[in-house]
């Protein structure tokens, strides 16, 4: 038994002042689905944590703007999947909660705590004796010479090469969805793009977010290119699983030809990763098997491999071209 300290916040800004008001080992609470998992395991053993369920005004999700579809940072995956907008006009961003997790899990786990999840990475979760950055930064990476068929295809470093697990985020990329984040200082807005990072020299740091600052929305821009839409996951097993490649893609054809793209794909690197360059090859041509399997292969391009895991470039790049078959027959 770990001892902690559990204090619940009343407001986002008592919540933030409980944060940085307390030491470097704390950590927020929103539905627990990774922090509770990862106490067990003893990867996280935080002295205080600040529980945010009871903020009320992060719980709310509101798809009836024009301009943008808001979702409080609260708001629980089952909610936001289920939205009948969402469903009939962003198949994207509904299928990637739906393919996310179990149902009980997506009853309890909140849309803004789903983009930070850590890794699946089994030498980052399983701890001693096996040397993990990650987990212990300058400790080694045991998935380089290890077991390391799940492992990342692109955005990879010497000392890392974790797969960012999440789907959600894959999803909200390629539509070039905004956090606001609120912090000691006020309320800042980045990109979801900007907030996951490479591990380079210092996997042990995931993300732009600061210690003290906590997620309160996500805003996706409304878009008429999310109808033709589709999150494509394919894993291991049918259900809850992770994925071992995933596509988040969109287009618009007028007169059969690509006018407008968006790829953006998971399971495959250490961040959600945009495939801009595949997307630019596609604009201007019509959507074929062909034409969607070279958007596949550009999405992959500088993938670097293990003997494990270089099957799922090819499977990576189908996925990208299965989607956008898949987006092209709701358009
Ligand atoms: Fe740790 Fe990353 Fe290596 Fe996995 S891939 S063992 S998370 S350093």
């Amino acid at each position: 038994m770990q001892p902690f300290v559990y204090t619940r916040a009343a407001t986002p800004d008592e919540a933030v002042r409980a944060m940085a008001s307390s030491g470097p080992d704390t950590r927020f609470l929103a539905g627990g689905t990774t922090l509770f998992d990862l106490m067990k395991l003893g990867v996280e053993a935080p002295r205080t944590i600040v529980d945010v369920n009871s903020l009320a005004a992060l719980s709310r999700l509101d798809t009836s703007g024009s301009n943008e579809l808001v979702f409080g940072a609260m708001a629980r995956m089952s909610d936001v999947a289920a939205d009948p907008k969402l469903v009939r006009e962003y198949p994207v961003l509904s299928e990637s909660l739906w393919r996310a997790a179990s149902q009980q899990v997506r009853n309890m786990a909140s849309v803004g705590g789903n983009l930070l999840q850590r890794t699946r990475c089994e030498y980052f979760r399983s701890g001693e004796p096996f040397a993990c950055n990650k987990r212990e930064p300058g400790s080694g990476c045991a998935a380089r010479d290890g077991i390391n068929r799940g492992h990342a295809l692109l955005g990879g470093s010497g000392a890392c090469i974790a797969v960012y697990p999440g789907d959600w985020a894959i999803a909200l990329v390629a539509l070039d969805a905004v956090i606001d984040i609120l912090g000691p200082r006020g309320e800042r807005s980045i990109s979801v793009e900007a907030l996951h990072v490479e591990p380079r020299d210092t996997p042990h740091i995931e993300s732009t977010l600061g210690r003290d600052e906590l997620i309160v929305r996500i805003r996706v821009p409304a878009s008429p290119i999310a109808r033709a839409s589709t999150y494509h996951k394919i894993r291991d097993r049918e259900s809850y699983a992770f994925a071992l490649a995933s596509a988040a893609v969109a287009v618009t054809l007028e007169r059969d030809i690509v006018s407008d793209a968006r790829i953006a794909i998971g399971g495959v690197a250490t961040r959600p990763w945009r495939a801009r360059d595949a997307e630019r090859g596609l604009v201007g041509q019509p959507l074929t098997l062909d034409t969607a399997l070279r958007a596949g292969h550009a999405a992959l391009a500088g993938a670097s491999t293990t003997p494990a895991n270089q099957f799922r470039v090819e499977l990576a790049a189908r996925t990208v071209a299965d989607a956008l078959m898949i987006a092209k027959a709701r358009g």
